[in-house]
């Protein structure tokens, strides 16, 4: 994973689950991760974890729906390590719900973590990524941004629109300044996305799929080959799901 080496990359979502996991694992190739989320004590934890094994990464209590949080995060990826080669769209919620509940904050918050979360990221990074001529911006979808499913409709709406911005990223970016664009799709991962589904029937039958749940770590190793591939080269889109996964 040589192109991995020494590449500043801000991972959002990084205190748990698939975030949690990529920062692991690319702190193991030799990148500088910084990592953002909310809870701060697990975001310390993480870079104490990553630099006692030889690594390099900070970290900055981020809420990835406020543009200037990102913007501040940004700054100080800029301030810390002097460039920032990728950025990672990972943080996202799952609240679902049927949608004659009603739930407009859930649907509120989807919307302002999903999706305004991953523009504001791209807000803050694409003047330095486009002055340099080179990043890349990796946004994490899911299955649901491909197909969508009873509870899911507002979910499945925020990830298939990550997937439309990144390929217009791609389209507008690509051959203008260099800038790479990769979307990676999850199937069920064992991670604790359920936790805000307020709805205990819905959480019981999400719940019920965790049998055959892939680690985190196979979504890390995703998008650590997607970064590793050179320049030249941009992985646009990847599914990765349980084999068994209907
Ligand atoms: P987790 O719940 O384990 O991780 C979600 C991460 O997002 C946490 O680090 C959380 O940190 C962060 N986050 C949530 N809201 C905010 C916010 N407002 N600002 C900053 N960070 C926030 O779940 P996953 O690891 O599974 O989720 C990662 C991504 O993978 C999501 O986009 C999800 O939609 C996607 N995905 C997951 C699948 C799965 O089966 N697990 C399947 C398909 C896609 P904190 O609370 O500290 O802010």
């Amino acid at each position: 994973m040589e192109n991995i080496q020494s590449k500043v990359v801000i991972i959002t979502g990084a205190s748990s689950g698939i975030g949690q996991a990529t920062a692991l694992l690319l702190g193991k190739y030799g990148a500088k991760v910084v990592l953002a989320a909310r809870r701060e004590e697990r975001l310390k934890s993480i870079a104490e974890q990553i630099q006692r094994s030889g690594g390099s990464a900070v970290y900055a209590k981020t809420d990835v729906a406020s543009a200037a949080d990102m913007q501040k995060l940004a700054d100080y990826a800029l301030q810390q390590y002097g460039q920032i080669d990728v950025l990672i769209n990972n943080a996202g919620i799952m609240p679902l719900s049927f949608l004659y509940e009603l739930k407009i904050e859930e649907w509120d918050k989807m919307v302002d973590v999903n999706i305004k979360g991953v523009l504001y990221g791209i807000a803050a990074v694409l003047p330095t990524m486009r002055e340099r001529k080179s990043g890349h911006i990796i946004t994490v979808s899911s299955v649901s941004g491909y197909r969508v499913d009873p509870t899911a409709a507002v979910y499945s709406g925020t990830k298939f629109a990550v997937r439309a911005i990144s390929e217009g990223l791609r389209q507008e970016e690509g051959p203008a300044s260099g800038i790479r664009t990769t979307i990676v799709s999850p199937g069920v991962t064992s991670t604790e996305l359920t936790k805000s589904i307020s709805n205990e029937e819905i959480k019981g039958w999400v719940d019920q799929m965790s049998h055959f749940a892939i680690s985190p770590d196979s979504i890390a190793r995703a998008i650590a080959f997607a970064m590793n591939e050179p320049a030249d080269t941009s992985v646009n889109e990847m599914i990765v799901r349980p084999t068994i996964q209907p």
